[in-house]
């Protein structure tokens, strides 16, 4: 079966077609700037030329049609005609407490996905224009959802439950959810299979390192904990997010700064992080070229960011009462041998021990820990898309 996977933002929609049996990425590409002047669509055949078109592009809708015109077209297609899509997989990324996995969508489905809107204001309502414009398009498709928050609803309640008055989380669900969950749930999975054990018998961190960040808790095969909370602004330092603070914080600034406190939030959001920190850029490899020409700041916020992340692994050793396997993935945790270096210090003293060499490793399956090591330490690249494939076909067929 053909899958069309697609992660659609406000302004954006992200595409792939994979072949379900050889798992083979067959196209993918990228709208950009719906609704807004100078919309762009980008789109890459398998082994072939990547092209980007400035197209008008009013609407979601318009932007689905241009993608399924790209994806039959006789030069650049990978298709013959629509009828050849079997089904499509969209990333959801709020499923409140009504998603505990991925659903086929219909109108009850729809419902709880808006119903779960008031947690994920800017994500969930972008997701569901995307479904509804799939469906004008293709009625006859089946849809499935593949939610961020679902593998995490595992968690327990003292893990998920902030210090706060009870009823806020009886009248607004106000609680830790957790993201990333597709990619943790894919991740510790291949972990297990590349070791050749079983899931249900290893207790995993999985360090979810990319623009977003985030680590989870895996013990024996269910997330217990993970970073990220009621909004992926918890947690780890991001790309331009601040992760953990203390939300007294938020008044503070906002009396100081003469700012409201969304606006103090939508700065923790979108200009903390490396990005606000090191005033340069939230690209990890901006950073790394600071560091390499001697900017002081820069190596301070290296250093805070792989303090964090170890702090994580020290806490979930603790709540899994110890670790077998620890993971890094996503852009930075699969490329950066410097980064996991840094973290591998505050490992040390469960008696983890990165192979500096095996470390050298870049967006490649690899064990990078020694033969001695009490831990194992591994790179697993991330997959969310073929993730969501695997859910849509397993759902649908
Ligand atoms: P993601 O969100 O998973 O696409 O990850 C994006 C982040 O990964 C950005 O901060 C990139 O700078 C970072 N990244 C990608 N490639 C590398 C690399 N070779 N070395 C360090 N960071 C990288």
């Amino acid at each position: 079966m053909k899958v069309l996977v697609i992660n659609c933002g406000s302004s954006s929609l992200k595409y792939q077609l994979i072949d379900s049996k050889t798992e083979e990425v067959l196209a993918k590409g990228l709208c950009e700037r719906i609704g807004i002047d100078g919309s762009m669509i980008t789109h890459q055949p398998a082994g072939g030329e990547k092209k980007t078109e400035e197209i008008p592009m009013p609407d979601h809708t318009e932007a689905v049609k241009l993608v399924i015109e790209r994806l039959t077209d006789e030069k650049v297609g990978v298709i013959a005609s629509l009828d050849e899509i079997g089904a499509v997989g969209h990333r959801i990324v709020h499923g409140g407490e009504s998603f505990a996995g991925s659903v086929v969508i219909d109108e009850n489905v729809l419902n709880a996905i808006k119903e779960c809107s008031d947690l994920a204001p800017l994500h969930n309502p972008a997701n569901l224009i995307g479904i509804d414009s799939c469906r004008k398009i293709m009625p006859n498709v089946p849809m499935v959802a593949v939610f961020d928050t679902a593998f995490h609803q595992t968690m327990p309640k003292k893990a998920y439950l902030y210090g706060l008055p009870y009823e806020y989380y009886e009248k607004y669900k106000v609680r830790r959810y957790g993201f990333h969950g597709t990619s943790h749930d894919f991740v510790s999975k291949r972990a297990a299979e590349i070791l050749g054990k079983d899931r249900k018998d290893l207790r995993i961190i999985v360090c979810h390192m990319g623009n977003g960040a985030s680590v989870s808790a895996v013990k024996y095969g269910e997330s217990v904990d993970t970073s990220m909370g009621l909004t992926p602004l918890e947690g780890l330092i991001m790309g331009t997010r601040s992760g953990d603070l203390d939300p007294a914080i938020i008044g503070f600034l906002a009396e100081k700064e003469n700012l409201t406190a969304s606006e103090v939030i939508d700065i923790c959001n979108k200009k903390s992080g490396i990005y606000g920190m090191t005033g340069i850029s939230s690209d990890f490899r901006d950073l790394l070229k600071a560091i390499q020409e001697g900017n002081e700041q820069a190596k301070v916020v290296r250093d805070a960011y792989a303090y964090r992340v170890g702090k994580y692994i020290g806490a979930y050793t603790a709540a899994m009462g110890g670790v077998d396997v620890i993971v890094f993935t996503a852009g930075i945790g699969e490329n950066n041998s410097m980064i996991r270096g840094c973290i591998g210090e505050y490992m040390e003293f469960l008696g983890t021990k990165i192979d500096e060499e095996k470390n050298k490793v870049a967006g490649e399956e690899a064990i990078i820990s020694t033969d001695d090591s009490k831990v194992t330490v591994m790179v697993v690249p991330t997959n969310e898309e073929l993730a969501i494939a695997r859910e849509t076909v397993r759902l649908t067929e």
